[in-house]
């Protein structure tokens, strides 16, 4: 099938990012969420994100005001129904994902395709609990969307080949690449990058060392362009914690176990950039390490 119009449930950081790469694909794209101020302030940043893109010479005037053209929002999830493929990027909580797509469902088109960014979260049992399994599948971009090349399509037990086909072609068409992966806890890329990541947060609550060494270390040690303590600021110390607690809830090993300082934090409303304090704190002119 060709899929003209997009969906995305969720204008967050993921949320935003998609729009984003979407439109300027030339999808047409209705975003939702729960808060105006969401959408108003993923709107902006889209702007100004693809302003930065005009003035280094990578995406035409044109184009910008076209893209921006196509994106519109709404606070009511079921005008959603129509669209051609569904995204959904709320936060990863299960019970948040599954009510929004029980209150999606008897609005759908037939053809709809519903899709998830979740990082964690078994497809197949979302799938299950909808009427069309077959035309359910993960599709799971990395942060910041318009930067990250490549975008993990994960089939859940149901997934039928043309849903999967369908969407790899979107893939193709925003120029990113696919990858294919099993549908077990946390997928490729989270089940190898949050083990490290929580084992950065033991360094630290262990005292082996500071904020700023752990992530020099990993910086100029391993040649990591970003410290694991930066980037788990930057994923979201909520979404890391998530994504920890369904490796360890998933895979039953005790070497998942989430690590109680990154629990602290999120205990504490610190969940890094987006709150403006995680392991660093972002309010002045420069992070400042908070440990
Ligand atoms: P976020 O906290 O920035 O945004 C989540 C948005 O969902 C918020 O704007 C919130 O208002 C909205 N929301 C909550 N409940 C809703 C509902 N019922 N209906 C509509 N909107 C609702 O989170 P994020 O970082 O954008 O993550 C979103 C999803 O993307 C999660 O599943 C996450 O695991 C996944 N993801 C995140 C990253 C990352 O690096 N942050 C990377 C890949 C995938």
């Amino acid at each position: 099938m060709d899929i003209q119009s997009i969906g995305i449930v969720g204008a967050g950081q993921m949320g935003n990012g998609i729009a984003h790469v979407m439109s300027l694909a030339g999808y047409d794209v209705l975003m939702t969420d729960i808060s105006q101020d969401a959408l108003d302030a993923a709107v902006a940043l889209i702007s100004r994100n693809l302003d930065r893109q005009v003035s280094r010479g990578k995406v035409s005037q044109v184009d910008k005001d076209a893209a921006m053209a196509r994106i519109k929002t709404t606070l009511m999830l079921t005008d959603l129904g129509p669209c051609d493929l569904i995204i959904e990027a709320a936060t990863e909580r299960e019970t948040v994902k599954q009510k929004i797509f029980d209150e999606l469902l008897p609005h759908l088109a037939p053809h709809t395709i519903l899709t998830s960014n979740t990082s964690s979260i078994s497809i197949t049992r979302l799938a299950s609990r909808t009427d069309r399994p077959e035309r359910f599948m993960g599709f799971h971009f990395m942060n910041p969307v318009p930067v990250m090349q490549l975008v993990e399509l994960i089939r859940g037990i149901a997934t039928d080949e043309p849903t999967y086909a369908a969407c790899l072609k979107v893939v193709e068409k925003l120029g990113k690449t696919a990858a294919s992966a099993e549908d077990f806890p946390a997928f490729i890329v989270n089940r190898i990058l949050m083990p490290m990541i929580n084992e950065a947060v033991y360094t630290l609550y262990e005292g082996v060392g500071s904020v700023k060494s752990i992530d020099e270390s990993m910086k100029l040690g391993a040649n990591h362009p970003m410290g694991p303590l930066e980037l788990a600021d930057f994923i979201g110390l909520d979404t890391c914690l998530a994504i920890m607690n369904v490796l360890h809830d998933g895979l039953a090993d005790t070497k998942y176990r989430p690590c109680p300082l990154l629990t602290k934090y999120v205990e504490a409303g610190w969940l890094g950039r987006k709150t403006q304090r995680g392991f660093y704190d972002y309010r002045g002119e420069v992070p400042v390490p908070t440990r």
